[in-house]
């Protein structure tokens, strides 16, 4: 990465880590992929049970394959049948850790999601013990509404085509607003605080990841 981008994206992350640590959440800022990789192991214990969210993120960093190699046990839905993947996501909910990414972190310091079945966003709200979030420098915005729009034409599209989902937008490339059995988009959930009570991680990265 050149010299520019990384000063930029440095002082914009280190914004986005404010706005949130305002909102009682627990974030920081980390430069590489690399060391947000190890910034996720350092927040979970070789004990714990991992629920993970269907994320991009996750795949890049590797995270399932790591915590494994270290003993911990997962649970992960992608690509289980039906009924396998409705056990492992009520496990998900009750694990020590859930980890997963987000659709948008706005710079007044909210969080911004949206979910097919609502599995993630439940998990984020209430059941583990620890939330981690691992969030890409592209998924910072500056509103509200930014968050709205960059969910619509980045986000939700990017996340259709890659589960292979039939709506319109894989072939739009933005939101139509579609009535598809298979709309990925049923729930929004905003996070304007840490929720009461929780015990909340936000990494944010200096590179791009996910959608
Ligand atoms: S509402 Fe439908 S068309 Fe719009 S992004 Fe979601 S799945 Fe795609």
């Amino acid at each position: 990465m050149d010299k520019i981008a990384s000063k930029h994206f440095s002082a914009l992350g280190q914004q986005a880590v404010k706005a949130l640590n305002n909102k009682r959440f627990q974030a920081q800022f980390v430069a590489t992929k690399e060391e947000a990789l190890q910034a996720v192991l350092d927040l979970i214990k070789d004990t714990d049970t991992v629920g993970m969210g269907g994320s991009e993120t996750m795949e890049e960093l590797c995270l399932k394959y790591e915590l494994e190699k270290r003993g911990n046990i997962i649970y992960y839905h992608q690509g289980l049948a039906q009924e396998e993947s409705r056990i492992v996501r009520c496990k998900e909910l009750t694990a020590d850790v859930f980890l997963a990414s987000t659709n948008a972190v706005t710079l007044e310091g909210e969080i911004i999601n949206v979910d097919g079945s609502g599995n993630r966003v439940a998990a984020m709200s209430f059941g583990p013990k620890r939330v981690i979030l691992v969030v890409g420098i592209n998924k910072i915005v500056q509103d509200e509404e930014a968050g709205r729009q960059r969910i619509k034409l980045q986000a939700a599209p990017m996340n259709a085509t890659r589960l292979s989902c039939k709506t319109p937008c894989v072939a739009t490339g933005i939101c139509m607003e579609c009535n598809s059995p298979e709309r990925i988009c049923m729930i929004t959930s905003i996070m304007h605080m840490a929720p009461r009570g929780s015990d909340f991680h936000i990494i944010i990265v200096g590179e791009r990841l996910g959608y």
